[in-house]
């Protein structure tokens, strides 16, 4: 995956999808363009952890890779239902191997005043808490509030929220008004294409 330098912007994690996993696969950005991991160390993936309110003590190169191959498999899963196109069996695979390993479990501290999280493995419960908001979204109620990003070169995957179900970008404030520039610039560039598009003789 290519890595560019780009505007200071596309170097922030997006927590704005809808939900835990398409945070997770939102960690590279401009997908459709010039793809940006923002997660290409351990270090990093552990930091995005702390941010998701997952626990997060130091993760193993092997930890990464295993992230990073959850999150690629997360992203074309969805992305596929969103396409309505056939799911990778490996990917799916996967998810549901990520998904098995036991979650922490909450014990209370001996002062009885705070949670402790018990695991064997951190990491591996953290990627299965994803991994299990993954198959919730894809196999549950919300699969037809999948969407992806109208904008070409963002094409991040969100949960569309609004009462219509009819949300294109994946932030107003991001592609959204970017993309009504665009398109207004295009308008005034080719006028004769308006003219064509009036009433037919
Ligand atoms: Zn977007």
């Amino acid at each position: 995956m290519a890595l560019r330098n780009s505007h200071p912007k596309y170097n922030q994690f997006r927590f704005d999808t809808g939900s835990l996993s398409l945070n997770f696969a939102a960690t590279v950005r401009h997908r459709g363009a010039q793809p940006r991991d923002l997660l290409p160390t351990p270090d990093a993936l552990q930091e995005w952890l702390r941010l998701a309110g997952l626990s997060a003590p130091a993760v193993s190169a092997k930890d990464h890779k295993e992230a990073l191959l959850l999150r690629e498999a997360i992203h074309d899963t969805v992305r596929s239902v969103v396409l309505n196109a056939k799911p990778k069996k490996t990917d799916i695979e996967n998810i549901n191997r990520a998904a098995e390993f036991p979650i922490a479990v909450p014990q209370l501290h001996a002062a009885a005043d705070r949670i402790q999280w018990e695991t064997k493995h951190p990491i591996k419960a953290g990627l299965a808490v994803i991994a299990r908001d993954a198959i919730t979204l894809m196999g549950g109620a919300e699969r037809n509030r999948l969407k992806m990003c109208g904008s070409g070169s963002c094409q991040m995957l969100f949960i569309d929220h609004s009462p219509a179900n009819r949300r294109r970008w994946c932030a107003m404030s991001i592609c959204g008004n970017r993309e009504k520039i665009r398109m207004h610039r295009n308008r005034k560039k080719s006028p004769e294409k308006i003219g064509r598009q009036g009433p037919k003789k």
